[in-house]
């Protein structure tokens, strides 16, 4: 018989932070480097805990190698073949933070469909760089994930390996007991996704983000808010809501690093200028850069050469306005939870849950009088 959830199930824009008494004195005093350690990948890993999207648009070598300095992670995206010896040579020899254990901050991502021997041979080489691998796919609950994970972690005792997407503790579990380290947590809430509307399927993602991660770290797991995060605070809450790491796309989008060409565009301000001695609109020139889904149809015809008959788009293209170098965004993403953590009194990332008490609201945002 149908059933009904009756509970509260809240997003990001649901809840503001209780500020508390505080011992920091300013955000400076507040580290948001955390030394993460996991169920199976033997080594730790110091990182920021911000991820880039192994979207074709974020998941690039360009975003990885700003991002790393940052201590920040990029999962690359699927489509970069390392039998190519182009992107086998740039992801050896030009990557900054290098370490014993391979590129610290950088993923290698495949889904269900991808060529899985091809993937063992690239993951095999003892000269090859990377010992992270992301096993993404829109619906986490498939059985099949579950065979390929423990497969994945019976081959590869030492990777550290990324699984998702769910939205439930007893997924979350199941993955990790698998061979998971880390699940990500998320369905329908990407800025580029349309899941929701398409199948009626997801769930609120801060409630997402806080059953997942109790029952992640349950099992000595982890979890990776996927999805949903507009702003810095956003960041921030989900930190607060018991994720481990949080994967950004919108957010990271637009960027000089992100793919995609530069679009010029003529846009219609409010302003009145005279010109030829009439009261003209004054135009001024925006520049925006193209952001898709990974399920859009945009991305099936660039990457898998077109859209297979039983599926539909479950993700929709966007143009984004430029916003320079990703430098700047992970700047002030960092800036923000930094000022997050002196409100709530957290010293390390790693605090932030213990010291989050969320108040629920109606509306986070005072853009009453128009926005800046
Ligand atoms: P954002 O940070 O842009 O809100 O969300 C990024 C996440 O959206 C990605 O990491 C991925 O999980 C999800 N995503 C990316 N492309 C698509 C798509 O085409 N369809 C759906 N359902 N989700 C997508």
């Amino acid at each position: 018989m149908t059933q009904i959830k009756d509970t509260t199930e809240l997003d990001f824009c649901d809840v503001l932070f209780m500020p508390k008494r505080t011992t920091l004195n300013s955000r400076n005093e507040a580290d948001v480097i955390r030394e993460y350690k996991f169920k199976y990948y033997p080594h730790t890993l110091k990182s920021c805990g911000i991820m880039a999207a192994n979207m074709a648009t974020t998941g690039t070598f360009e975003i990885n190698n700003v991002l790393q300095k940052y201590q920040a992670i990029t999962c690359l995206h699927k489509h970069y073949d390392f039998q190519d010896t182009k992107n086998y040579s740039y992801i050896n020899d030009n990557f900054e933070n290098t370490n014993s254990n391979g590129n610290a901050y950088t993923f290698i991502s495949t889904g269900l469909k991808d060529d899985k021997e091809k993937l063992f041979k690239t993951l095999s080489d003892k000269n090859f760089k990377v010992d992270k691998l992301c096993i993404d796919i829109a619906n986490g609950y498939i059985p099949k994930l579950l065979e390929l994970v423990k497969e994945v972690r019976a081959k590869f005792p030492h990777l550290l390996i990324m699984v998702g997407n769910v939205v439930t503790g007893d997924m979350t579990q199941d993955l990790i007991l698998s061979g998971a380290d880390i699940v990500k947590v998320g369905i329908g809430p990407g800025s580029v996704c349309t899941t929701r509307k398409l199948t009626g399927v997801g769930r609120p993602q801060l409630s997402a983000i806080l059953e997942c991660a109790d029952a992640a770290h349950g099992v000595g797991g982890l979890v990776c808010a996927d999805g949903g995060c507009t702003c810095a605070g956003d960041v921030a809450k989900a930190f607060g809501a018991g994720a481990d790491f949080v994967m950004l796309g919108g957010m990271l989008a637009g960027t000089d690093e992100a793919s995609g060409d530069l679009i010029e565009k003529n846009v219609q301000t409010n302003q009145l200028i005279e010109e030829n001695g009439k009261l003209v609109l004054l135009q001024k020139k925006e520049k925006y850069k193209q952001f898709y889904g990974m399920s859009s149809q945009l991305a099936q015809e660039k990457h898998f050469g077109g859209m297979a008959c039983y599926r539909a788009s479950e993700g929709k293209v966007v143009e984004i306005a430029y916003k320079g170098s990703v430098e700047g965004v992970i700047m002030e993403i960092l800036g923000g939870i930094r000022s997050t953590m002196s409100y709530i009194g957290a010293r390390r990332l790693k605090d932030i849950p213990k010291c989050t008490t969320f108040y629920r609201v109606n509306r986070q945002l005072n853009e009453i009088f128009g926005k800046s």
